[in-house]
């Protein structure tokens, strides 16, 4: 096998994988995806013994830090199984296992995913009003998160708080989200909804520049701009008055793929070297043959190839997504 590490045609490393176990949900969140959504057949998605084959094949390319996502990873039956052998490689070339969750079903499972070794986890939560988030995600489901995110603190997990800002919807609840993530000790990121697959609504409709929320926020706080990076594309500032830091997560109003470090593979085995870009190899076909580490290897050399030096989003009016693929299905 070969030990060479991964790096872009534009001289990126990328160490940096999030992995989509599924691309269903129990929520249906609005910028996310429609009431009836069309999920990926069942038959074509990886088995979980697949999914892990498949990440250690990254690792030994030099990918350190992995991100179990979705959909909704703790939908799938049995995703602790991966978690956990994942989890085994922490120190053997993988330096981090992260999640990204909605937090509806943490409670029953932060025990195990802190056992498994993960230390940090984000967990998606755009409102604290149950009415507002019923609105925004179509379930009434905001106790279950909030008792997931409290489980996941008592298991000993850094939880960050991830938040996508919506006209008219949360726009006017951001200030107190914050203060009240900072005040139970978690980081938040606020995010500008992005023109991923077709939902419900105009996505012009929903769209909020971060700038505005800045200025806003900057009138009740100082925002110290922070050192402070994670794998991800949050740009962060210290809040000295709360003690906690708020990331800006702005793919529309600022680009930040200059320092992209990532690579994306669905459940069924597509890589997607970008998030915003139709580029795709196929690593099912890869895994599936009958020489899958050398097919694997060939896949992500293509991958470095043909990963796009830019997304370029756009929104506007009458304008249709910019990508047919849903954020649920590339994993976020
Ligand atoms: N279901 C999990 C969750 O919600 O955290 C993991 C997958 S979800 C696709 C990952 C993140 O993408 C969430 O924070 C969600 O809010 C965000 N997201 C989904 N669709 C988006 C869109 N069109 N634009 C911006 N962020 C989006
Ligand atoms: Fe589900 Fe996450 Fe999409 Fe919401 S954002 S519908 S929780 S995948």
């Amino acid at each position: 096998m070969t030990s060479k590490n991964l790096v872009d045609g534009f001289g990126r490393s990328i160490d940096y994988l999030r992995l989509s176990v599924t691309d269903r949900c129990d929520l249906r969140c609005t910028y996310c995806m429609p009431e009836r959504m069309q999920f990926l057949p069942r038959a074509e998605i990886l088995t979980l013994e697949e999914l892990r084959d498949l990440a250690l094949g990254f690792v030994a390319r030099g990918i350190t830090r992995i991100r179990v996502t979705g959909g909704e990873p703790l939908v799938r039956r049995d995703v602790l199984d991966l978690i956990r052998a994942l989890g085994r490689q922490i120190g053997g070339g993988l330096n981090e296992l992260t999640l990204t969750t909605n937090g509806t079903q943490l409670a029953g499972h932060a025990e195990a995913i802190a056992d498994a070794g993960v230390r940090r986890i984000n967990v998606s939560l755009d409102t604290l009003d149950r009415a507002v988030f019923e609105r925004l995600s179509r379930r009434d489901a905001l106790a279950s998160v909030l008792g997931g995110i409290e489980a996941a603190r008592a298991a000993g997990l850094k939880v960050k708080l991830n938040t996508v800002v919506m006209r008219g919807v949360n726009e006017g609840e951001i200030p107190a989200l914050v203060a009240w993530a900072h005040g139970e000790g978690h980081d938040i990121s606020l995010i500008e909804t992005m023109p991923l697959g077709a939902i419900d609504a105009e996505r012009v409709d929903q769209f909020v520049s971060l700038d505005d929320i800045r200025r806003e926020l900057e009138q009740r706080w100082t925002l110290s701009e922070s050192e402070h990076r994670t794998a991800g594309p949050s740009r962060y500032v210290e809040v000295p008055e709360t003690g906690g830091r708020i990331g800006f997560i702005t793919p529309m109003s600022d680009n930040f793929c200059a320092g992209c470090n990532r690579i994306r593979v669905t459940a069924t085995g597509q890589l997607y070297p970008c998030l915003g870009g139709g580029e795709r190899v196929d690593l099912r076909s890869a895994m599936r043959s009958d020489d899958p580490e050398l097919r694997l290897q060939a896949a992500l050399d293509t991958a470095m190839k043909i990963k796009p030096q830019r997304h370029d989003f756009r929104i506007g009016a009458g304008q249709g997504p910019a990508l047919a693929r849903h954020m649920s299905v590339t994993g976020g």
